[in-house]
């Protein structure tokens, strides 16, 4: 395999590192982790979204006509992959671009793509995920939110759990059973919910770093047009599929890792202990030389879900490997830092005396919802062992 990238894909890097220089805000020192949802970050977020959406780059592998460049899986692999290792500030439109844009612009009529497309690169709007529910998240075909036909309308009831960003969205891709009677799979449907939709309540869920990320959602009668329905009636499973594909394929979280490697290196050889520098000390060398080593190879398996897609394949296992990979690898990373920071690497951002802006302790708090978020590590390895390895279903 070759993985040397081509002239034309090189200029290209350079430019987004030029845009990247001019673009990133003030000081920004790209710590999303100590500050991930407060008002102010969220208005970096959002100007920083609105100068992307100036030079089309909010989602620069769509498609033109709904404002995109159309560029190719390389292209955007190398845009998130400079974004990643800048630190960008993405926060505003991740959701819209990652994972609910590209499930409507598979499955999404015309006026819905008109509808929602162009106002997610115009960084006009923000999503959610509606999917957990309190009894279903691994086993997410267990959900209970009920959507019944009335008229022309739908009628929602029920509750979600964990939806990111819930507080500060405009729309959420939401889940509910459409057929109580059928199998659990068969009977689900895939809505497109405004949020500011009467009879919708999101209340604050606060995480262990003390940030309200995710929330509760409740659904008490809420009436939405029969329009809000993505494709069929009782094949949502199937889109939702096709929704966790995206998220899991979602490239850079290996270069990211790179950064924070750069940063520990520089820490280890400017840290003494005991007199001597961190750097000479053989186990955090080793620790660094394994991080380094990891890295790389998340990269490597992030290549190859991108190579996959340039061929036009869908990728499914391997999307599942990168995810479990990355994930675990960026946890086993923060867990280095802390331990090569020793005690002090337990400080919180907040103290003077934390090491690197208590970055890592931020980044192993973190990485423990991250490596759950999108699918456990027990059900990718189900997925590896029967979709890779063919070994039959449990
Ligand atoms: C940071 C974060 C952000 C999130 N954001 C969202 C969001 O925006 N929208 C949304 O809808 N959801 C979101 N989630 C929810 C997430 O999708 C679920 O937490 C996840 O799917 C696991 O479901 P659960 O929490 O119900 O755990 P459970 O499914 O109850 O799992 C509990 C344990 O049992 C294990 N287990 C379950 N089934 C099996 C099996 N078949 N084989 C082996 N082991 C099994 C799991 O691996 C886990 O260890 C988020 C979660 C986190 C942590």
């Amino acid at each position: 395999m070759d993985f040397r990238l081509s002239p034309e894909e090189e200029a290209f890097r350079q430019e987004v590192r030029d845009w990247l220089k001019e673009n990133l805000p003030k000081d920004w020192s790209g710590d999303r982790f100590t500050r991930d949802r407060d008002p102010e970050t969220w208005n970096i977020y959002r100007e920083f979204a609105g100068k992307l959406a100036a030079k089309k780059w909010v989602a620069p592998a769509w498609p033109v006509e709904y404002g995109g460049l159309g560029l190719s899986v390389i292209q955007q692999l190398i845009f998130n992959e400079e974004m990643a290792y800048h630190q960008a500030p993405l926060g505003y439109s991740i959701m819209g671009v990652g994972w609910a844009g590209p499930t409507i612009i598979v499955y999404g009529t015309e006026e819905q793509k008109q509808k929602h497309l162009g106002a997610i690169t115009n960084a006009e709007t923000m999503w959610c995920q509606g999917f957990s529910e309190p009894n279903a998240g691994s086993d997410l075909a267990s959900l209970q939110t009920r959507a019944v036909r009335d008229g022309d309308d739908y009628v929602i009831n029920g509750q979600k759990i964990w939806t990111s960003g819930a507080h500060l969205s405009d729309w959420c891709i939401l889940l509910a059973r459409t057929d109580p009677e059928a199998t659990k799979h068969k009977g689900i449907s895939y809505f497109l919910l405004d949020m500011k939709t009467p009879g919708v309540t999101v209340r604050p869920l606060i995480d262990m770093m003390d940030n309200h990320a995710f929330n509760e959602m409740f659904f008490d009668n809420v009436r939405v047009p029969k329009d809000c329905l993505l494709g069929d009636e009782n094949r949502g499973w199937y889109m939702a599929a096709t929704t966790l594909d995206f998220e899991r394929s979602s490239i850079g979280g290996a270069v990211g890792g790179r950064r924070m490697v750069e940063e520990l290196v520089a820490y280890a050889r400017e840290t003494k202990r005991n007199g001597k520098r961190l750097s000479e000390e053989v186990t955090v060398r080793v620790r660094l030389a394994d991080a380094a080593l990891e890295v790389e190879i998340g990269r490597m398996l992030s290549y190859r879900v991108a190579s996959m897609q340039q061929r036009g394949l869908v990728p499914n296992y391997e999307s599942s490997i990168a995810k479990l990979f990355n994930t675990d690898m960026q946890f086993r990373l923060a867990k280095a830092g802390l331990e090569i920071m020793g005690l002090y690497g337990q400080l919180e951002p907040q103290s003077k005396y934390a090491p690197l802006r208590g970055k890592f302790e931020r980044q192993y708090l973190w990485q423990t919802g991250m490596i759950v978020g999108g699918g456990t590590p027990e059900i990718q390895r189900n997925i590896i062992a029967m979709r890779g390895l063919g070994l039959p279903r449990q």
